[in-house]
């Protein structure tokens, strides 16, 4: 098995340390860098048996991650920090020829826009230093994509229409905060809608289009937005029967309230602007007043449901099918001291490291999960803690 260097130690690098740590005979040696190196060493400290060793690492510097990972020489780099920092990464990974999993596509910090053009343009660097590149490997994307994969092997012949949903049930007694990194998920959240029909990508207005969908294991009907997510841009490439791919999410109306204000007070900019003669970008500003993702878990109620509804032809018919995962935000805290939207992305990052290190998914290039066999993932998911489940034949209502 190996070794593996993490870099990010914010809400969902607690879950993946915590998952990596359980698996001594996979994962031998384990590093956790991050910006800030106490939060490295309050997450090593929490799982103790001196299992993680920490260090610092600014992962927007290259040589500085190139020094780091010459030192560690990690067999795999597992990248939770931030988006914009995917890239940086890469280019330390190509340089040292050591393999990088993530789960996040790139974002340039300039602009809010996130697409795979930039990772996939390393697929032939990849190639020719012989590592593996793993992208979105969290719940959506991750999850979602490797259920599709899944889908596709076992359940139809042609996948024609994917409606992937994502709600939150939960509530964690705050007015206003995000479930994962607040600049991030703020920037995702407020971009125009898009999705994917007869061949062609189709913008909205944000938030213009939303219905009420009927989540299950008792959470029942919630309003639910499209959206748009990375992952519909590798399906509907890898899947090409697909006609239609949309992406939904649920929001509250308090939750839509707030940043509607956010937005119209200028808090959600991402320009800098000079405040008291110092530099600040007002959406980081806010992060930095926001709740900690990282630690809401603990008055955390409820339930997450993501899941994959899909319609298509299996032997000439057609066939409905949904696949779903429920997390409870208190076992989840119970678990790792995080709620349910950190573990269920932390869960299936360890889990494609382990799947690199026991060379199920490992192969020179740059690839999304759905590139590789969903059957050892998915048989090992809900022993680490996601367990999921089929539907056929049922009304889909989308
Ligand atoms: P957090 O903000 O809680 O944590 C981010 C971590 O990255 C922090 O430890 C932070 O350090 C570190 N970091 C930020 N910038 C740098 C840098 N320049 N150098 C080194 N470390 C840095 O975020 P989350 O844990 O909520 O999210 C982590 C990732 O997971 C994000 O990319 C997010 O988009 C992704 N995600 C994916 C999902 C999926 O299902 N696929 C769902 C949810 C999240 P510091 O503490 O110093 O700020």
């Amino acid at each position: 098995m190996g070794k593996v260097l993490q870099i990010g130690a914010g809400g969902v690098g607690t879950v993946v340390a915590h998952k990596m740590a359980a698996l001594p005979e996979v994962f031998t040696e384990i590093t956790l860098a991050s910006r800030t190196q106490s939060k490295c060493d309050a997450v090593a400290k929490q799982i103790g048996g001196n299992r993680i060793k920490t260090a610092q690492v600014d992962a927007d510097d290259v040589q500085q991650l190139i020094r780091l990972i010459e030192q560690e020489k990690p067999d795999l780099v597992v990248n939770v920090a931030l988006p914009y920092q995917d890239l940086p990464i890469m280019d330390a990974c190509l340089a040292t020829k050591t393999s990088y999993m993530d789960t996040a596509n790139y974002e340039p910090k300039e602009e809010a826009k996130f697409e795979y053009s930039w990772q996939w343009a390393y697929k032939k660097r990849f190639e020719d230093a012989g590592i593996t590149a793993i992208l979105g490997c969290g719940f959506d994307p991750g999850v979602t994509s490797i259920f599709t994969a899944y889908a596709a092997k076992h359940h139809f012949d042609e996948i024609q229409y994917l409606d992937i949903v994502d709600c939150n049930a939960g509530d964690h007694h705050h007015p206003f905060a995000t479930n994962f990194n607040p600049e991030i998920n703020i920037r995702e959240v407020t971009q125009k809608g898009k999705y994917w029909e007869n061949g062609a990508w189709v913008w909205t207005e944000p938030h213009e289009i939303h219905k009420a969908l009927t989540y299950p294991g008792g959470i029942g009907p919630k309003e639910s937005y499209l959206i748009y997510h990375e992952e519909l841009e590798s399906l509907v490439k890898n899947y090409p029967s697909i006609k239609r791919a949309r992406f939904w999410m649920t929001f509250g109306q308090e939750y839509l309230t707030h940043l509607r204000v956010i937005q119209n007070i200028g808090m959600a900019r991402i320009d800098p602007i000079i405040y008291n003669g110092v530099e600040i970008i007002p959406i980081q500003f806010l992060k930095a007043v926001l709740p900690n993702p990282g630690e809401l878990g603990e008055n955390y109620q409820g339930w997450t449901s993501i899941g994959c509804r899909i319609r298509g032809i299996k032997d000439g018919k057609e066939r409905t099918y949904y696949i779903y995962n429920n997390c409870s935000h208190e076992a989840a805290y119970k678990e790792t001291g995080t709620q349910a939207v950190s573990y269920t992305t932390g869960v299936p990052a360890a889990l494609g490291a382990e799947m690199f290190m026991r060379g199920l998914w490992r192969k020179p290039g740059v690839w999304n999960v759905e590139d590789f066999d969903p059957d050892p993932f998915l048989a090992r998911l809900g022993e680490q803690g996601l367990p999921w489940v089929e539907k056929f034949d049922i009304d889909l209502e989308l």
